[in-house]
Formats: C-alpha cells, structure tokens, sequence
C-alpha cells in the first residue's frame, strides 16, 4: 500500500500502536502504510483524536506506557527502526530525523538561553560541522530567517514571539541535517500572517536541505499548498492516500469528499460548503464495519459488518471504501 516514490526514504507498513488501559485497550494506530519519498512534503491529515501525532511518536520510538507498538515495520534509510536498540535509536532522533511540536514553549526549556539550547543539540549528536559551535549556531539561526543572530543567541525563550520560538525549534530540528523532519501542527498556535511565514520557511528548507518531511495537520488547504502527498487518517485508520493533486481534483472516500466540501469544495464539484454530520467516534468505542459508517451518506449493509481494506482504486490513490471494491 504505497504511493510509487523513484526515491523511498520512508516506508510504513500495517503499523499498530495501542494503549493498554484498566478499561480496555485502545488501538490509536491501526494497520497504517505510507511512504514518504527523498524531497517530498507528505501531509498527514485528520480531525484530533484520528491517530496523526501518535503515528509520528511511533515512527521516533516516542510511545510511553501504556502505550506500545504491536505491529508493523517502519523502513527508514534502509532500516527498520523497530529493530533497533534505544542507543540506535538515540542517534537517529535529532540527527536523521527532526522534529518540531505544535507548542514551541514546552518543548523548549524556558531557563536556557536559545543558544545553549540549539548548542545543546549539536553537541549530543557531535554534528558542530568542523567550523566551531558557536559559528554553527548562528548559520542556523540564519537559516530560519533570523537576520541578528548574535542577539538571539542570548534570549530566553519567553523573550521571542511565538512565531520566533517556532523557528528555534525548526534550527534545533534541522542542526544535525536530518534527511526527514516530522512538524506536527507546527502552526496551529500562530495567528495567520505568522502562520504563512513559517509554511514558507519550512518549504524554502525543504527544497534548499533536500529534506523530506512529514506535515501533520487539521488544515487540508495548507497541505494542498504544501505537499506532495497526502494520507488522510480517521480513527486510528488510513482511509484514503494519494498524490495531493490527484485528491484535490477528486478525493475518493466518502470522509475526504466531505471534508473538502466543508471547506468550499473540490474541482468539478458544486462549491456549496458542506459540513458532516456526527464527530468521529471515541477510539474505545468504535463501530463495527468501515469507522466511518455513522457519517456516510453512502452507507450500504455490508458497512456495519466487517471493516473495508484499502484497494489502489486509481494509480498512486488507496482508499479504503466499500464504494470501489466490487
Ligand atoms: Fe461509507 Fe461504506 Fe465506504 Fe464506509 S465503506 S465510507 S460506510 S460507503
């Protein structure tokens, strides 16, 4: 279940995270597979709750009890990251893949000045590049678009804006030269203008690092502008994933078209706003069948039954629907 890449650098397969709890146990990633290609943007989208952010904490050997992964393979450069040891596993976080979080002032450490933080980083990995930490620090701070670096150096991380703290995240989450980078709803706390100055800096990055990355968001019009794939989760499932051309001309699942009609509509369609009705379901609850069944509008017997499999209805589109399995 992939979308063809010349260049694979990232390959999930039937990966299953769940939470063992007193009451039960919840399956917040079910049998996901993507594939993210060298140089590419792949949108990871879904309401909250739909299994986007602990899909990323998979993917970094970030799951805590009582949490545990219990199934699948994650194929990163060549090796499958569950089979390595935490020590293995150390060195790839921060240094082959970056990461950036939705809340920039929790993930930084509010009494270390920015440029110990970001020096902090490039001395566990031992990647200062030959050229002196501090030297390296400042290029960084350059790279995500601050133009006095000296100054930024010594400021505490209440002193920055917002929008500012986001981009320190961005220079501790590219220090090493990652080849992916992970930014989970790393725009979601700023307020539009700053929002569309950091979307730029996080693809100027792309381009000029030949990175990858995988963008997790609620916000299908930013991956439209941004990526170049997208998977759209839903309940701890992939439901539908495509090139993101391909899904804003004509989205298959029932779930995605009613999403892009809530927001004005896709090529071809009528551009009246649509909303769906229901909330997605409580992962402790699921219904029987297809997760989606209690919202479609297309719902046949055999939904309420057994679940669906993801079907390559078209090339490079999977979707996951009764609709195209005949
Ligand atoms: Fe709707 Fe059935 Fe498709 Fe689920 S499988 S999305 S209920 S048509």
């Amino acid at each position: 279940m992939v979308i063809t890449n010349d260049k694979t650098l990232l390959e999930v397969t039937g990966l299953t995270t769940s939470f063992f709890t007193g009451e039960g146990t919840v399956h917040a990633v079910n049998d996901v597979a993507f594939t993210v290609g060298r140089g590419e943007i792949f949108g990871l989208v879904g309401e909250s709750g739909s299994g986007k952010t602990v899909t990323a904490h998979s993917i970094m050997r970030l799951v805590h009890q009582p949490g545990r992964i219990t199934g699948g393979r994650i194929v990163f450069e060549g090796r499958d990251l569950l089979g390595l040891n935490e020590k293995q596993m150390e060195e790839v976080r921060g240094s082959r893949i970056g990461m950036v979080f939705q809340e920039p002032m929790t993930a930084l450490n509010p009494v270390l000045r920015i440029g110990e933080q970001i020096s902090e980083t490039l001395e566990i990995h031992r990647a200062s590049g030959g050229n002196g930490i501090r030297q390296r620090v400042m290029e960084l701070l350059n790279k995500v678009g601050f133009d006095d670096p000296e100054k930024r150096l010594i400021q505490y991380p209440h002193q920055l804006s917002g929008g500012q703290r986001q981009r320190v995240l961005m220079a501790m989450a590219i220090a090493c030269g990652p080849s992916l980078v992970i930014a989970d709803e790393p725009t979601t706390a700023l307020d539009v203008a700053t929002q569309s100055q950091i979307l730029g800096l996080l693809e100027g990055l792309v381009d000029t690092l030949d990175m990858s990355m995988i963008f997790i968001t609620h916000d299908l019009n930013i991956v439209r502008s941004l990526g170049h794939s997208i998977g759209l989760m839903y309940a701890g499932r992939m439901l539908e994933l495509s090139r993101v051309e391909n899904f804003f001309k004509q989205p298959l699942h029932p779930y995605g078209r009613g999403l892009l009609g809530s927001i004005g509509g896709f090529s071809g369609s009528a551009r009246r706003l649509t909303a769906i009705p229901g909330s997605v379901p409580r992962l402790s609850e699921l219904p029987t069948g297809c997760t989606f069944h209690p919202r479609c509008p297309y719902i046949m017997d055999m939904c309420r039954v057994k679940e669906p499999v993801m079907k390559e209805v078209e090339k490079d589109q999977w979707v996951r629907c009764y609709l195209y399995q005949n």
